[in-house]
Order: C-alpha cells, then sequence, then structure tokens
C-alpha cells in the first residue's frame, strides 16, 4: 500500500483521501482552509455525502487518515494528488493558478521517483505543463481525472465506472492504477492529453443531453406532445440511455458550468468550432428565461404580468438533489431573477440548513413555511421527498394555488384531491 499525499479537502479531495485509507493507504490530506483542517481532525466532515463522515472517522482512529495546512509533512513522499480548483477564470478557460502555485512548491519536497497525480479536471496540456513547474526530471506527472457525483462521491469513488491514467510514463502509470487495483473497475490507461480531454468530453456532453431535452420540452409544449413520454421512448434505446434525459430550469454545478466553458475555449484555441457546444451552453442561459416566463404566467396570468410583490415559495434551491451544494445552482439563477422582478422569495431545501438567507431566498426550515401566503410554490431541484409532502396542507396555507413543478416531480397521484393548478415542463396536460 501507498503512502501519498492529497491537496485539497474538497468534495474530490476529501473523499479520494478517505477512500484510498480505507482502501489500506496511509493519507495524508492537506487543505490551506484552517478551520476546515480544524473541524476535519475532529471528524465532522462539512458536506452532506452518505458515508464519508464514517469513513473519515475510521481512517483518523486507525492512523490511516490524517490532516495538516502545511506541505511540510510531505517531505520525501512518493505520491502527490492534486485536488485543487480549476474554477472559470474571466476569459472563460480553466483558472489554472490554484494548481500552479502549489506545484510550484511540489519540486523541492517531492522524494526521489516521485509521481504527481493530477485529480482536478485540468485542460489539454496541463500535465506537461505541471512537469515544467515541477521542475524534477526524476518526478512524473499523470493524469487521473474524477467522474465522481456530488451525493453519490463515496460509493462513486469506490465503484467507479472506469478509472482513466494518463501517464506518458509506463512506471508511473502502473502506481497510479495500482491505487484502484482492488474497486474492479476497468482501468483506462491513455496518454496525459486523452485523460484530459476525456474529462471535459465527458461533462459536455451531459451537458449536451440536458439542454437537448430541455429545447425538446419547449418543442413538446408548441406541439401538444409530452416530454417524459418522448423520453422515455428514448431512454430505452441502448445507445441513448435514459440519464440525463429530465426536463428542468437547466444544468448548474460547480462542474458543467466551467467544464463547457473551458472546453470551448480550447476548441477555439484549437481552431475548431464547437458550434453544439456553443449552442448547448446557450440554451442552457434561454432555458432560465424559460422557466421564469413560466412563473410569470402562472403568477400573473400573463407574459408580462408584473412579479412585484409577489410572494414565492421555492422548494429547492441547490443545483440538484442529494447535495448542500449551491455553486452555481439554477434555482438561484432562477430566485435572482425573480427577486429582480420584484418577487418575495422564501425557500426550503433539505441539503441547506443553519442559513438564514441564500442570495435574495429567506430560508425556512420547514415547507409549510414556504406556502404559507405564497402566490405560487415552485419546485426547483428534484428532491423526491418533495412528492411526499402533505401538498392539501400546503395548499390549506398558500394565498393561491398554484405550483410550477420545473422539474416534473409531482404527478398526479402526489397532488390528488388539493385544488394545486400544476404547470410542469414539456407538457401541455394540467397536473
Ligand atoms: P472544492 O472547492 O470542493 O475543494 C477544493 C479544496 O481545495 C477546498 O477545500 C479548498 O480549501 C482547497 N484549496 C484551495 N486552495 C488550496 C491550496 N492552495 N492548498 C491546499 N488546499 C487548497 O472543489 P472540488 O469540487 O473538490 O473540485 C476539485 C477539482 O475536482 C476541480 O478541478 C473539479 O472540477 C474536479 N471535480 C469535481 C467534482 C465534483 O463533483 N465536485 C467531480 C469531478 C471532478
Amino acid at each position: 500500500m501507498a503512502e501519498l499525499a492529497v491537496i485539497g479537502a474538497g468534495y474530490v479531495g476529501l473523499t479520494s483521501a478517505a477512500c484510498l485509507a480505507r482502501l489500506g493507504n496511509s493519507v495524508v490530506c492537506v487543505d490551506n482552509d484552517p478551520s476546515k483542517v480544524d473541524y476535519l481532525l475532529a471528524g465532522e466532515v462539512g458536506i452532506a455525502e452518505p458515508g464519508l463522515p464514517e469513513l473519515v472517522r475510521e481512517g483518523l482512529s486507525s492512523g490511516k487518515l490524517t490532516f495538516t495546512t502545511s506541505l511540510d509533512p510531505l517531505r520525501g513522499i512518493g505520491m502527490v494528488m492534486l485536488c485543487l480548483p480549476t474554477p472559470m477564470a474571466a476569459d472563460g478557460h480553466a483558472d489554472l493558478s490554484v494548481l500552479e502555485s502549489v506545484l510550484g512548491s511540489l519540486g523541492d519536497l517531492l522524494g526521489r521517483d516521485g509521481v504527481v497525480v493530477l485529480k482536478s479536471t485540468v485542460p489539454v496540456g496541463t500535465a506537461e505543463r505541471a512537469a515544467e513547474l515541477l521542475c524534477r526530471a526524476d518526478v512524473q506527472v499523470v493524469g487521473n481525472p474524477e467522474f465522481l457525483r456530488e451525493g453519490f462521491a463515496v460509493e462513486d469513488f469506490l465503484h467507479p465506472d472506469r478509472i482513466v491514467v494518463g501517464a506518458a510514463d509506463q512506471e508511473a502509470g502502473d502506481r497510479v492504477a495500482a491505487l484502484y487495483a482492488s474497486t474492479g473497475a476497468p482501468v483506462l490507461r491513455t496518454d496525459p492529453a486523452s485523460a484530459e480531454l476525456a474529462k471535459y468530453a465527458s461533462n459536455a456532453f451531459l451537458a449536451m443531453k440536458v439542454s437537448y431535452v430541455n429545447v425538446l420540452a419547449e418543442l413538446c409544449e408548441r406541439l401538444g406532445a409530452e416530454v417524459a413520454e418522448v423520453a422515455a421512448v428514448m431512454g430505452l434505446d441502448d445507445r441513448i440511455g435514459p440519464a440525463f434525459l429530465s426536463p428542468g430550469p437547466g444544468w448548474g454545478g460547480s462542474c458543467l458550468p466551467k467544464d463547457t466553458s473551458a472546453l470551448l475555449r480550447t476548441a477555439e484555441h484549437a481552431g475548431i468550432d464547437f458550434a453544439m457546444l456553443r449552442d448547448a451552453v446557450r440554451a442552457n442561459a434561454r432555458q432560465q428565461a424559460v422557466i421564469v416566463r413560466k412563473i410569470r404566467c402562472a403568477v400573473t396570468g400573463s407574459a408580462s404580468g408584473s412579479l412585484a410583490g409577489a410572494r414565492i415559495g421555492l422548494l429547492g434551491l441547490t443545483f440538484k438533489a442529494g447535495t448542500g451544494d449551491l455553486r452555481h445552482s439554477p434555482a438561484l439563477a432562477i430566485a435572482d431573477e425573480l427577486a429582480r422582478a420584484g418577487a418575495v422569495l422564501t425557500g426550503y431545501d433539505p441539503g441547506v440548513t443553519g442559513r438564514d438567507k441564500v442570495g435574495p431566498v429567506t430560508v425556512a426550515g420547514d415547507p409549510t413555511l414556504v406556502a404559507k401566503e405564497a402566490d405560487a410554490i415552485v419546485v426547483l431541484t428534484e428532491w423526491p421527498e418533495f412528492r411526499d409532502l402533505d401538498w392539501a396542507q400546503l395548499a390549506a396555507v398558500a394565498a393561491r394555488p398554484v405550483l410550477v413543478d420545473t422539474r416534473n416531480l409531482l404527478d398526479a397521484r402526489a397532488l390528488a384531491g388539493t385544488p394545486f393548478l400544476r404547470t410542469g415542463v414539456g407538457t401541455g396536460k394540467p397536473g
């Protein structure tokens, strides 16, 4: 088993560190946020990932996992895995400044024949650039992009669909592949550029799939078709598959927006016009306007009616169900738009606790408070528990029984016996 360091204790880094410790490795996890390191050392994780607190505590008590803010304990170490943020820069490229600054410090610390593993999502050419920054002929850089999903991070890390190892050096690639041997997942060995591109290609494809179904949903509304039925037919085709075929308020989160943008910039730089990806990004921006128009129509009865003073209750604030992550949430983009139009917003999200306010939304600890005196309730995130709410009670406390279901989460059964008038997406049928 290896002794390795993981730098960055976020969704990817903390999950990787805790899972690699579970798999028997000795892991030191470094994060430059002292308060995070303090609570991690106390066995708290700060993010809602099933199984992660247990793995962190197990690692701490077995001594296989430690946390620190300092790079000093890494002196002489054989392997360092970088799980650092690569956010969108102002020009749309991936901002590699954090990664590059850490790489600049690692050259002096790594042991002989060390390996640097790039787990962050990084553009083509980053492994090469990392080697230059390390300035150590004996150290190899290996691309090992991560595909885990928030909300399923531990499950995905321990049981991945595939492991990608992009290495120019066979032996360094073998050392990285060995970390995952016990998962039994297929390991795809590639050159570094292909590994780097594969991650962006996967995320951009998922984004295009969602944009496709969102535009299809608009078409269904115009033509009197049902998007759920169309998507069900498509999804049973093995070549297409059912995932990412649900219409909604658009894609968001900490990855798809920045990764589509970075891939577009990469393509531009390479002289390739990636028009279909550009259109998917545009369709996604337009989707938020489509949803706001739906809400405006449902509340005022007109596409140009005023939302000034309208009380709107939002169910769901996170970018998807199963996470507390609010980064680039389409729900919040829609909330911002509604607030700009003068609406007064209250919101509830099972993943968001301990906050009074998120952007323009006053956070309530209970869905009934969201419904209270509301002119409309809008479902923005697909939390399954929203189906089981007492909708009759919500109708009883609301000012008006208006419901906009941007995720097509609620069917006639959930709303049976309630006066709610439901507006869905891609459907002409009332709920
Ligand atoms: P995150 O923001 O959750 O975590 C990043 C961590 O790095 C934070 O804890 C931060 O404090 C720490 N950090 C920042 N600068 C540092 C420094 N100089 N030294 C030490 N620590 C530092 O990010 P994330 O979601 O884990 O994403 C990390 C990378 O993995 C990104 O490239 C992302 O695109 C990629 N990725 C993310 C996911 C996901 O679902 N979140 C999935 C696959 C890949």
